[in-house]
């Protein structure tokens, strides 16, 4: 049997072609999305999905989530006294669901199709083939994600040059490509998106207005994750607002809860900004195959924020027409995954042609820049070559001088997505001597050069005084990953995967420890009160008990802090 994976950033699902359709595979904790996050518990043993994302926050040492950014590059994330790479951390997540499979098939699973984002380039494209590996799985094809979710939605069953438009918008970034089969091939003609773009920064929406409307004292409460409960906050509301004309934004800070009533109407009005950024890329990426948007045969939704009523408006008004949603946006590209697997078991594949090579993450400098007060800003990342880019590329940017009298410019170099160089991955430095002059009076060239095997050059020219200074960064080889399979896979052998069939009890412990660090006072206490009760039934060891209690702690949680969400 072959299974259809979506390895995806947040969440990964599973899939199989059986009884002719497409069909989901459950998870231990009876959920179809495993979010793809891993944790090392303090028994050294590895935690996968829903529970290894509820210890982020209270063990984020030993907690790693969204690592498939980090797929292709030597980067290694401390879980404990573990070194991991992001092809580990995905073998982990593979392993997981290569087991789900195997529970839920009753039988052995050792074949995969293992979606990629079409952007993805070959050293990408060999991490995750290698991450399979690793899981185990003899890894029959990687598919491009959204030709995945064109299968899901009968693209094969369709005649020659009608093309299907993906519109996939997810928690943090947005794609649209433009997939069309011709000659039995099937191929992404044009992909288009922003990186910045996704349902975290309508969540930021909702918080900004929940704010205006929040006890002014109880945003001063130094509540050490006072961030991420506003997100959590946010997102229950948002999905909320998907569903109601108005929706409670609730938060619990300490031992107090405070409710905000937020209207569908007052969302959607200043969610418009963002809204508008969803027409540039599909602009793009139909001026970029040809494709007129008349001859477009179907425009496909995927990605959980196109649940968001207001961007399905914004789809039906930018093409005048209503897109196709009969799919849930969540697993439609784990569905056409394995429509391509149950191809592949026929003998019938699909083949599929790759796009050109793009870089596949933004490249740049540190910078600093003047805030909204006058003062300066620093450690703000400066894109250079921006992701997607058709390589090889060589762009260029400008700097001055921030300070009178300035002896030199120190341009570390960064490789990401996120606006502050902190969460990027830092390539190398070059410090670049000026001449003294008043601030900003000294401007230097900075150019960026990329080339398909993955080797960046950084030109730097100071035309005041005519030098110019080169770097070059190796991206390491391949080959290297290659060579270490075995020992990585001896590392991963050597973990203790926790039990499958206590799956369900770590996750309501691992959320219960969250909100306990998360309150405090009276809250903290009853949470506590719950966790004693909890473990008390666990070591009853009585089938029974142990469901009875796990139901009363989980509607416990959920009466504190909402209803949970994957
Ligand atoms: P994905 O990356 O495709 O898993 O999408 C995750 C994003 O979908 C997150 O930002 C979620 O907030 C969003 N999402 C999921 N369900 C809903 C919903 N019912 N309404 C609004 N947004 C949703």
């Amino acid at each position: 049997m072959i299974v259809g994976i979506d390895l995806g950033t947040t969440n990964s699902a599973v899939a199989v072609w059986r009884d002719g359709e497409a069909q989901l595979i459950p998870n231990a904790l009876g959920d179809f999305l495993t979010p793809s996050a891993i944790s090392i518990g303090e028994d050294d043993q590895v935690i996968v999905g829903l529970p290894a994302r509820d210890r982020r926050e209270t063990h984020p040492g030993r907690t790693a989530t969204a690592f498939k950014r980090l797929m292709g590059t030597q980067q290694r994330t401390k879980l404990g006294r573990h070194l991991f790479d992001a092809e580990q951390l995905s073998a982990l997540i593979l392993g997981s669901l290569k087991a789900d499979a195997e529970t839920f098939l009753g039988e052995p699973v050792t074949e995969a199709v293992i979606t990629v984002p079409a952007y993805f380039n070959d050293r990408q494209r060999k991490a995750t083939r290698r991450a399979g590996e690793l899981a185990g799985f003899n890894v029959r094809r990687l598919l491009n994600e959204p030709t995945a979710a064109a299968l899901a939605y009968g693209l094969q069953d369709r005649g020659e040059k009608e093309p299907f438009l993906v519109f996939d918008l997810g928690g943090g970034t947005f794609d649209v490509s433009i997939v069309e089969i011709f000659d039995g091939i099937i191929e992404v003609r044009a992909s288009a998106g922003d990186n910045r773009l996704g349902g975290e920064d309508f969540n930021e929406i909702v918080v900004d207005l929940a704010r205006k409307e929040l006890p002014a004292d109880l945003l001063e409460l130094n509540s050490p994750n006072i961030i991420e409960l506003q997100r959590a906050a946010a997102e229950r509301t948002r999905r909320a607002l998907s569903e109601n004309d108005s929706a409670d934004f609730v938060i619990t800070i300490g031992d107090r809860q405070e409710k905000v009533q937020i209207t569908a109407a007052a969302f959607e009005a200043a969610a418009e900004p963002l809204v508008a950024r969803l027409r540039d890329p599909v602009l793009r990426s139909l001026r970029d195959s040809g494709v007129m948007a008349e001859t477009l045969s179907e425009i496909v939704l995927v990605g959980g924020a196109t649940r968001m009523p207001i961007v399905r408006r914004a789809v039906t008004r930018m093409f005048g027409r209503f897109p196709d949603a009969t799919i849930n946006a969540d697993h439609a590209i784990a569905l056409g995954a394995a429509v391509q697997a149950g191809l592949l078991s026929r003998d019938e594949a699909l083949d599929e042609v790759r796009l050109t090579d793009v870089c596949p993450f933004t490249l740049g400098v540190n910078n600093a820049v003047r805030d909204a007060r006058g003062g300066m800003q620093t450690g703000i990342f400066s894109p250079i070559i921006e992701r997607n880019t058709p390589i090889p590329a060589s762009r260029v940017n400008y700097y001055h001088t921030i300070s009178d009298n300035q002896q030199a410019i120190v341009f570390d170099i960064y490789q990401g997505e996120a606006r502050e160089v902190k969460h990027n991955i830092k390539l190398g430095t070059m410090r670049i001597p000026v001449p003294p002059k008043p601030a900003g009076h000294v401007t230097v060239e900075c150019r960026f050069s990329y080339d398909t095997s993955g080797l960046l050059e950084v030109d730097v020219t100071v035309p005041d005084t005519g030098l110019t200074y080169n770097l070059v960064i190796f991206d390491e080889d391949a080959k290297i990953a290659n060579q270490q399979m075995e020992q990585r896979r001896a590392v991963l052998a050597q973990l203790k995967v926790h039990p499958r069939d206590d799956a369900t009890n770590q996750a309501v412990l691992a959320r219960a420890a969250r909100c306990y660090e998360s309150f405090i006072a009276d809250r903290r206490e009853l949470v506590g009160t719950w966790i004693l009760e909890f473990e008390a039934a666990l070591a009853a060891q009585d089938p029974r008990t142990i469901e009875h209690a796990r139901k009363q702690i989980t509607t416990a949680l959920d009466h504190l802090e909402g209803e949970r969400f994957l």
